[in-house]
């Protein structure tokens, strides 16, 4: 099996998403993952209602979702910064689904919809592919873990 020689292949949170970017903790700027990452949306409601640390999730995703002018202005820019990166992969890898864990997959009501909008509608992809089923992990926030389980040595 072929092993990358760094450990740095296939970071796909650290594809650059914005050339002029927010500074990543992996020492580049602009990382998909400092816009996209559901710690990045949560990090940025906490901010922009100036909300602390004790305010978790499930609040935040209630705030998120009030359709308030702000709310949806952050959940806009949110589902923009997810799109660039996911089109991104989509045109790399030709994909027929693209499966979405972590917590994202707790509020699938909230994003997969106006995220399907945003990759399709607005002819994200390469020649307007539209044939990708977007979906979240049935085993959400445990699926990596299950799966990493699930290796055979
Ligand atoms: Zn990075």
């Amino acid at each position: 099996m072929l092993k990358p020689k760094k450990g740095s292949a296939f970071e796909i949170g650290h594809m650059t998403i914005e050339k002029d970017g927010i500074p990543c903790t992996c020492g580049k700027i602009g990382c998909f993952e400092r816009y996209a990452s559901m710690k990045s949306l949560k990090d940025k409601i906490r901010k922009e209602y100036n909300l602390g640390l004790d305010v978790h999730s499930r609040e935040l995703m209630q705030i998120l979702g009030n359709g308030s002018e702000l709310s949806n202005k952050l959940l806009d820019g949110y589902l923009y910064n997810l799109k660039i990166g996911i089109a991104n992969l989509i045109d790399l890898f030709e994909p027929e689904a693209i499966c979405i864990g972590g917590s994202f997959a707790y509020y699938e009501d909230l994003f997969i919809e106006p995220l399907k909008h945003k990759l399709f509608e607005a002819n994200a992809t390469f020649n307007g592919r539209k044939d990708i089923e977007i979906f979240t992990a049935q085993l959400q926030n445990d699926a990596g873990i299950i799966g990493a389980c699930m290796i055979e040595k």
